[in-house]
This record gives C-alpha cells, sequence and structure tokens, in this order.
C-alpha cells in the first residue's frame, strides 16, 4: 500500500467555481490566473477544467509554452511579462501575451525588432505599488506602444492592493480613480479585478477579470467563508491515522514536548508533516477532521507526521480517513489557524505529495 497521504484535485469543483466568477462578471472576459502550477492544482489538469475561461494568466514563460504546445488556443497572459530579449522571442513565438511594466522592457521591446507583433498588457501601477508605471510615466509609455511595429491589442492593467478587507473600500476606489484618470482619453481595453474584487466591487470589472483563489475555492474575502460565496474546495489533502498513542497525564507528544494533555488522551498519528506542504508552524488547535469529525492538531507538527486528538473521536484508530484541507475542512481555517492564507497551503504543496483526480 503506499503512503496514504494525497491530494485530491476535484475537476468539477473548479469548473463551478468558474462558473460562480461569470454569474459575478456577466459581461467580462475571463483570465483564469493558473501561476505557480495553477496554485498548487496542477498547471495542464487545471486548464483542462478551466477551458471555458477565455484567456490564461501565469507568469512562468516555460508554463506558457507548456499550455500553448497542449493545444490552448486562450490568451495566454504573462504576469510578469518577461525579463530578457531572448524570452521576447519566445513569446512572439507561441503568441503569448505580456504584460509591459517597466520602461526596461519597453527599451528591449525595440532593441528585438520581432518579425511578428505582441499583445500587450499595459501596467498601471494605482497603489499597489509593486509591479506598473507611475502616473507621471503612463501616458509616455502608452505612446511608446501605440506606435510600436511589433505591439499589437493593447490592454490597460492594475492591480488592487487590499480589494479583499471590506474596511478598505476607499483604497480600492481610489486605486480606480488612478487608473480611470490615467487611462482617460485612451479607448482601450481594461483589466482591474482580481478574485475580491470580481465578488466585491462589479464597477471594477471592465473587459477582463483575473481570477485565481475563488476558482480553487477557498475565499477571497476576509470574514466570509467560500461556502457562502458557493465556491467548492478543488483540493482535498487527506490521509490516515497510521498509530494511535494514549498519553498519561502530563507526558508530552512530539519534538519539544510542546503539547501535555493534563488528563489522559487518546491521540492519533497522520502521515503528512511540513516535508508534504502541512505548515510546520500550524499550533494545537488547529482543526482538523478524523472520521468526518472535527478535531485539533496537537504538538509539533514533524516533517512527516502529525499529531491529533482523539479524545472525543473514540471509534478512531488505525486507518481511520483525515481530511488536512478541503471537503469538510475548509482551507480557509486551517490556514487562518497557522497564521496564513489559503494561497500559501495551496502552493506550498511538496512535489513528493501524490495528486489524484
Ligand atoms: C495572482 C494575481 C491575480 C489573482 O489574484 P487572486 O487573489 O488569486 O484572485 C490577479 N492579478 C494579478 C496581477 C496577480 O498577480
Amino acid at each position: 500500500m503506499p503512503r496514504p497521504l494525497q491530494a485530491l484535485i476535484d475537476l468539477s469543483a473548479l469548473e463551478h467555481n468558474l462558473s460562480v466568477v461569470r454569474h459575478h462578471a456577466p459581461r467580462s472576459r475571463v483570465m483564469a490566473v493558473i501561476k505557480a502550477d495553477a496554485y498548487g492544482h496542477g498547471l495542464l489538469r487545471a486548464a483542462e477544467a478551466l477551458a471555458n475561461a477565455d484567456g490564461f494568466a501565469m507568469l512562468e514563460l516555460d508554463a506558457a509554452v507548456r499550455l500553448r504546445e497542449a493545444g490552448y488556443r486562450h490568451t495566454i497572459l504573462l504576469l510578469e511579462g518577461f525579463f530578457d530579449m531572448e524570452e521576447l522571442a519566445w513569446i512572439e513565438q507561441y503568441r503569448l501575451s505580456t504584460v509591459i511594466h517597466n520602461r526596461e522592457q519597453i527599451a528591449m521591446l525595440s532593441a528585438c525588432r520581432l518579425p511578428g507583433r505582441l499583445d500587450v498588457f499595459l501596467k498601471l501601477n494605482t497603489g499597489m505599488h509593486r509591479l506598473g508605471f507611475s502616473l507621471q510615466q503612463f501616458s509616455a509609455a502608452v505612446e511608446a506602444l501605440r506606435s510600436h511595429p511589433a505591439v499589437g491589442q493593447i490592454t490597460l492593467m492594475t492591480h488592487f492592493a487590499c480589494a479583499d478587507e471590506s474596511q478598505q473600500r476607499e483604497s480600492v476606489f481610489s486605486q480606480v480613480e488612478r487608473f480611470n484618470s490615467a487611462g482617460k482619453g485612451w479607448r482601450l481595453p481594461r483589466s482591474l479585478a482580481n478574485s475580491a474584487a470580481v465578488l466585491r466591487y462589479p464597477e471594477t470589472h471592465a473587459d477582463w477579470v483575473r481570477p485565481g483563489i475563488m476558482l480553487y475555492g477557498a475565499s477571497p474575502l476576509a470574514g466570509t467563508s467560500a461556502a457562502e460565496l458557493d465556491l467548492r474546495p478543488a483540493m482535498t489533502v487527506s490521509s490516515k491515522i497510521i498509530a494511535v498513542q494514549i498519553l498519561k497525564p502530563g507526558e508530552g507528544v512530539g519534538y519539544g514536548h510542546t503539547f501535555r494533555p493534563g488528563n489522559p488522551m487518546k491521540v492519533g498519528v497522520v502521515a503528512g508533516g511540513y516535508a508534504d506542504g502541512y505548515p510546520r508552524h500550524a499550533p494545537t488547535g488547529t482543526p482538523v477532521l478524523v472520521n468526518g469529525r472535527r478535531t485539533r492538531v496537537v504538538g509539533r507538527v514533524s516533517m512527516d507526521m502529525l499529531h491529533v486528538d482523539l479524545s472525543e473521536i473514540q471509534d478512531a484508530g488505525v486507518g481511520s480517513p483525515v481530511v488536512l484541507w478541503g471537503r469538510g475542512m475548509p482551507v480557509d481555517e486551517v490556514a487562518q489557524a497557522a497564521g496564513t492564507v489559503a494561497y500559501e497551503l495551496m502552493c506550498a504543496l511538496a512535489p513528493r505529495m501524490q495528486k489524484v483526480t
């Protein structure tokens, strides 16, 4: 028998979550964000389930090429653009679209003398202060691209810093305002919204929405569960109890003995640890499902195993099924307990984790 740990990828959940995006943004084209190996779900598998999207966005050139070679004719957008001139030739050859976010990229484009034209997404920094031209540089950048022989369609783009926080509406509106004022006068398609903005700010939907996390069934909105948003978990990480220990009062569990029950306690050992992608910093109390019932992680997570409290699940024993996150155990709750976000848990699945569909 193989080690009982696996990540089940639910393709129908991906499809369903895409339909939720369409429901919220019926007039926009959908660029499904599948960076980081589709947030850990597997690039080609996720692309197949999301084939009804109008485009795919990622930032790894090799992944974009693989997608094109797999036969997808969608718009495929590179979210960080290109890093050197050699990549530009690939982008042109594979008919990829690219973000352009700085002057160095425009200079490379000019120096490269490509035989064909590229579709570009010109990125404006409206307040995230990560990628994008400043408001002052923006018109010069649009002008440079509009007259550029190697540029085809230009789409204007920006990214929100705080769309997930309900208290931060003003931050979103001020970014929208800056974007609109910088883009005024150009009749060019636009793209602003990530998942949070798809759900919370219909006025930002424009021509292309760029959802990521909601496609995978985690909630992009702080304080709202995925279930409340009708999103279904696309990844379920499950395992089994492989050993049971009965602790006497005061005996410690695992490395460092960071957990010592005051009363006798039945504890299960689960196959799955930080070398599989379960967060080592998940503290005692992090929720977990055993035999379909909620309990908690106890003690320190080890490289290959973790401990769970079975004091309330007396019928559990070796072989009992465990869900670390996914169906029945929202990834957002596990992430919150571990002081991180669902994005990180999904992306951090280790290569040795077996993925099945
Ligand atoms: C990752 C990313 C997205 C998707 O964000 P989610 O919060 O996962 O919806 C959209 N746009 C850009 C530029 C990104 O980098």
